[in-house]
């Protein structure tokens, strides 16, 4: 089952961001406290909801010690491949670091972000991402703002501020990604502000920017308009991975926003035999999912599917 538009998934994602920024600034008050599984829970449900023909399946056995993704996308189609993000979710605490990010790995492994790189392969089209659940009050960091200045904003393809950006807001950024590879090059460094909320924002985009960063034009700013299905998108999303993760980052994506559709790809670096859990997922309704055999043990403990639609075909002239 395919989604039915690109559009409404960036829409949702944006929507589910601005509850999770909503969330966690709520969560400051006293007697409140969200742990990421239970945000992740609760934005993948919301995702369900919002964008049709997504297919999202959460099973109790998975991997994810050995993976260290806490949840896995994968993009694509049957016959042009498919694109796997492996993400692992942290959120902000008070004292403004992503202090999880200390978390140590498996097998060896220094730190679970290892863990998450050492576990995926470009060449086969997986690609490692933090997601970073944040919000806090209006104020905060700088007044009149939500934004942590001085973080740098990546979310302007147009490079204007946050003040003067129409394409995002700063609780977009309530779900923003970085590259795992930008994550550990920050938190390896011997620099005590590693794990600093600023630090790590400076390396993130909203994460609906994941699925095609919004076209520069200078005098219009807004964000997904329905051009976003035109054209074969699974090259534009694998252009913006790319280049998210190995040719420049959240800056590098920013500044090839207009042309992330023609980055040169090696479509042949995409996965075109899907893992046997989702083979067997996709054979069974969306939802929960018991593994029978070691091999349907998922590789984290919620799996989402964003199919292509197949090809219109044009209506014969007469
Ligand atoms: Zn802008």
């Amino acid at each position: 089952m395919a989604i039915e538009s690109l559009q409404a998934l960036c829409t949702a994602m944006d929507q589910v961001a601005l509850q999770t920024w909503r969330r966690l600034e709520d969560s400051r008050l006293p007697g409140r406290r969200f742990d990421e599984t239970s945000i992740t829970d609760s934005n993948l449900d919301a995702m369900r909801r919002r964008v049709p023909g997504l297919l999202i399946w959460q099973s109790s056995q998975s991997n994810e010690r050995e993976t260290g993704a806490d949840w896995e996308w994968w993009i694509g189609d049957d016959n042009e491949g498919w694109l796997s993000l492996r993400m692992q979710a942290k959120r902000a605490y008070e004292d403004d670091t992503y202090a999880q990010l200390r978390h140590g790995g498996a097998d060896g492994d220094s730190f679970q972000y290892d863990t998450l790189i050492r576990g995926c392969d470009a060449d086969k089209g997986y690609y490692p991402f933090h997601v970073f659940y944040n919000g806090w009050p209006k104020g905060y960091f700088h007044p009149g703002t939500h934004w942590a200045v001085p973080a740098q904003w990546n979310a302007c393809p147009n490079m204007r501020s946050y003040v003067e950006c129409g394409h995002a807001e700063p609780r977009h950024y309530g779900c923003a990604i970085a590259s795992s590879h930008d994550v550990k090059h920050l938190c390896d460094a011997q620099d005590p502000s590693r794990y600093s909320i600023v630090n790590l924002l400076s390396r993130a985009v909203p994460w609906s920017y994941a699925f095609g960063f919004p076209p520069p034009k200078m005098n219009q700013e807004h964000r997904w308009d329905s051009r976003i299905d035109r054209g074969n998108w699974l090259d534009r999303i694998h252009g913006t991975l790319v280049v998210l993760s190995e040719r420049g980052g959240a800056s590098g994506a920013r500044d090839a926003a207009g042309h992330l559709h023609q980055i040169p790809l090696d479509r042949g670096k995409r996965t075109f035999d899907l893992p046997t859990y989702v083979q067997s997922m996709r054979r069974t309704a969306p939802g929960f999912f018991e593994p029978s055999t070691e091999g349907e043990v998922p590789a984290a403990q919620h799996t989402v599917i964003v199919e292509r639609p197949p090809k219109r075909k044009r209506a014969p002239r007469r």
